[in-house]
């Protein structure tokens, strides 16, 4: 299996995450699922959150 190198943390990951636009990151930068989620959080403060509460 293939593995790639997350570019942050710079751990080994199978998954393989690209960045959005909008982090201003390499368009072709990879990203291990922990990063990418944790990133994601960072844009999207309480975001999620919020979509619960309506549910
Ligand atoms: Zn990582």
């Amino acid at each position: 299996m293939r593995k790639y190198k997350c570019k942050i943390c710079q751990e080994d990951t199978i998954y393989k995450y690209v960045p959005m636009k909008q982090w201003k990151l390499d368009v072709d930068c990879i990203l291990c699922g922990k990063c990418y989620s944790r990133r994601i959080h960072e844009y999207y403060p309480g975001k999620h959150k919020k979509i619960n509460k309506i549910r």
